[in-house]
């Protein structure tokens, strides 16, 4: 059976790529100086995303399959699996990593504290430039800040709001930005300051980080992963049957 590019899920139009594919479409937008916004789209992503929709339905917008929920559904609902798993967590530092050169960044989101971590993370441990950075908690509408970010002029903004605020704030100023590529990245900053723990290999290996997360902050993200996970498939089958 051949492999289709996108593979629909709940009408969100989700690439078929793995890390390398994406790495190398990324890196030549950068040298090309078109565009494009980045979405990891998992569980979470396709419900809360869900009025943002229509604003994602376009060329220079990717989504991308992140974790075990949406393979599942794809099974499901396309009878087909994406190629490879990409989480944002695990996918920026290789896509740095495989840059010639090192590459300009600006990191916007988390707390002051996270993201200073995370910008010494940036600049030591994965050998990039760290362009600017702007913390997640002040006003993120100010056209100064867009201004600033213009400025720097990065190769990447990584948006860490979680969602759908990073999706929000990168479909409203994708248009005013320079940068070449936007990614929302969630969690990310908090990983790279240390304030968050990634589950150990063999856990990811077993598909269940998700576990580990909700054993670490039951309260924030039980809804997340009970409510809002009966809401994913419901969503994603009630939307299967334009497709097959
Ligand atoms: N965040 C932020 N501003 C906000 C809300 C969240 O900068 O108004 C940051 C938060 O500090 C964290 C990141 O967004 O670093 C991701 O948040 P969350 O843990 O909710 O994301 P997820 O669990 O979806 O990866």
């Amino acid at each position: 059976m051949s492999v289709p590019s996108i593979l629909p899920i709940a009408d969100f139009p989700v690439r078929v790529l793995t890390r390398q594919m994406l790495a190398s479409g990324l890196l030549g937008v950068i040298q090309s100086g078109e565009k494009v916004s980045l979405f990891f789209a998992n569980t979470n992503f396709v419900v809360q995303c869900r009025s943002l929709l229509p604003r994602m339905q376009d060329e220079s917008v990717v989504i991308v399959n992140d974790g075990i929920g949406l393979n599942l559904a794809s099974r499901l609902v396309n009878g087909q699996q994406f190629a490879e798993n990409l989480n944002g967590t695990d996918f920026t530092p290789y896509l740095l990593g495989q840059a010639e050169r090192p590459l300009r960044i600006f990191l916007l989101g988390g707390t002051p504290r996270a993201l200073a971590k995370a910008e010494e993370h940036v600049r030591s441990r994965l050998g990039q430039q760290v362009a600017g950075t702007c913390n997640g908690y002040g006003d993120l509408y100010d056209a100064a800040l867009i201004a600033r970010i213009n400025q720097a002029q990065p190769d990447i903004v990584l948006v860490a709001l979680g969602n759908p605020k990073q999706e929000r704030w990168i479909l409203d100023h994708r248009d005013v930005l320079s940068a070449p590529v936007l990614m929302g990245v969630g969690a990310l900053f908090d990983f790279w300051a240390g304030e968050k723990s990634r589950a150990p290999k063999w856990v990811q290996g077993m598909k269940l980080e998700w576990l580990y997360r909700l054993a670490l902050e039951p309260r924030r993200l039980m809804r997340r992963y009970t409510v809002d996970v009966v809401k994913f498939f419901v969503l994603c089958y009630r939307h299967r049957q334009r497709y097959v």
